[in-house]
């Protein structure tokens, strides 16, 4: 049944992955999306690498502390203090739920994007970086400076010359993807962590797909500094966190300039806190902090192995069922990467895939990604690089959503698009689109937005 989800600790997987149930409860997970034939369907959120709607948990929680809101760290009121210690015990979660050690430092921030841009502001040294990275984890690196490093053609021969890298310059830090958000696939962290720390260097995990998807313990892989994004895990309320070493954050140039990042201020000088507090000036996100915790706290409950398996089952379904459609093409950037998490992007040979991903969302209310994903080099390497089309799960994913998505492709491809579809400002719509809009607030028009939407899209 749509919207149902398995009951938190029983197995959602049964031997027909068509039948698998969402692990855990999504808000909006019974959503129906209007199509152009004129029925709506639950919208099949294929999205998840993007954004990831909010688990019920998370906004159960948020609900629960709205009420005692207040102002956070220098407010005497009572509801400023209960304020105060459920940010700080926020960030405490946070930094326990990817196994931060007693001396790393959580730093709330606004997203992966944010993380790694202030940790780039922090390295006292020259960084190394692989081309597969998204945009978040090349640009701050390439911005100052650091060596782009070419990804070989299998997980061994990257390692290996990344081996040689190390070997041949001494670098503070190299950062590398947790897990692609294009294949979904990844290079060990661990053996990544044992080549870097041999030569001296520190390693910054981008867990941006990782960290929701699988899990990740700074502890345990030995790594120094995660990076990830709350609306990413279930909590797309603003929050994001930076993780990691606590020395380069508290000598580290401070991220922002402003009221609660110092000790002291005079008119021709300044002393600067240490971290976190130096990395979070202004007023702080309390209710993404809250959220994100609680979405940690959820995930963390999940029985051993639950959320991998119930990934798993999907990812598996879908690309052995996108694989076994004629003129369908699934990317792979190595063959030997063991255990890609639920992001799967693939092509469909003569097709654009703004086109395809049109149709799948107006003839079958499925919602996936196309264009360049944020990480141009990566598609260029892949051959694709005019773009291709993502699909990406998560704990709300049911093995209907896999389904219709594999019969939809399969019926693009015998019989072609029902509705017609037009070109607008570089964006693919249903020509003459008579699609009801959802009754909300503050939604006057669909197309008009959506072709706004559709140049960064492409990115
Ligand atoms: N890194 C990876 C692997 C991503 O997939 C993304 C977003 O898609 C980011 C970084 C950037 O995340 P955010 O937009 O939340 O900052």
């Amino acid at each position: 049944m749509p919207g149902t989800a398995a009951a938190p600790g029983t197995s959602a997987l049964p031997d027909r992955p068509a039948e698998t149930l969402a692990l855990l409860p999504v808000v909006g997970g019974a959503t129906r999306v209007p199509l152009v034939d004129g029925t709506s369907r639950v919208y099949a959120n294929l999205d998840y690498a993007a954004s990831a709607p909010a688990l019920e948990a998370v906004a159960d929680r948020v609900n629960e502390v709205l009420p005692l809101y207040a102002s956070v760290h220098r407010g005497a009121g009572y509801l400023s203090q209960v304020s105060t210690a459920l940010y700080e015990s926020a960030r405490t979660t946070i930094g326990r739920f990817v196994g931060a050690r007693e001396d790393d430092v959580t730093i709330v921030t606004r997203n992966t994007t944010d993380s790694l841009n202030l940790l780039a502001g922090c390295v006292p040294g020259d960084v190394l970086v692989l081309d597969l990275e998204h945009h978040a984890n090349l640009l701050p690196w390439q911005r100052r400076g650091a060596t782009v490093l070419e990804v070989a053609g299998t997980v061994a021969a990257t390692l290996d010359a990344l081996r040689a890298a190390l070997a041949a310059h001494p670098y503070a830090l190299v950062a590398v993807s947790g897990a692609s958000n294009v294949t979904g696939e990844s290079l060990p962290v661990a053996e990544v962590v044992a080549l870097a720390h041999a030569a001296g260097t520190r390693v910054a995990v981008d867990g941006a797909q990782l960290v929701p998807h699988r899990g990740f313990s700074l502890a345990r892989s030995g790594a120094d500094y995660v990076a990830f994004s709350g609306h990413k895990t279930y909590a797309p309320f603003g929050a994001g966190a930076l993780v990691g070493r606590r020395d380069w954050l508290d000598a580290g140039e401070p991220y922002l300039a402003g009221g609660g990042a110092v000790r002291d201020v005079r008119p021709d000088r300044v002393v600067w806190t240490t971290a976190p507090a130096r990395h979070e000036a202004g007023s702080p996100n309390v209710i993404g902090a809250i959220a994100l915790a609680a979405a940690c706290d959820t995930l963390a409950a999940l029985p051993d192995g639950a959320l991998a398996a119930h990934e798993r089952a999907l990812r598996d379904r879908l690309v052995d069922g996108l694989q076994a459609i004629d003129g369908v093409e699934v990317v792979r950037l190595w063959a030997d990467s063991a255990d890609p998490v639920g992001v799967v992007t693939f092509s469909v040979a003569g097709h654009d895939p703004g086109l395809v991903a049109a149709y799948l969302s107006a003839e079958h209310g499925i919602g996936v990604r196309d264009g360049r994903f944020c990480a141009h080099p990566l598609l260029a390497r892949l051959g694709v690089p005019a773009g291709a089309i993502r699909a990406s799960v998560g704990v709300g994913t049911e093995g209907e959503f896999v389904e219709r998505l594999l019969g939809a492709v399969a019926a693009y491809l015998a019989d072609g698009p029902r509705a017609r579809y037009v070109v607008v400002d570089g964006c693919w719509q249903v020509e003459a689109d008579s699609r009801p809009l959802i009754q909300v607030g503050g939604l006057a028009a669909l197309a008009a937005t959506a072709a706004a939407a559709c140049g960064p899209a492409l990115d």
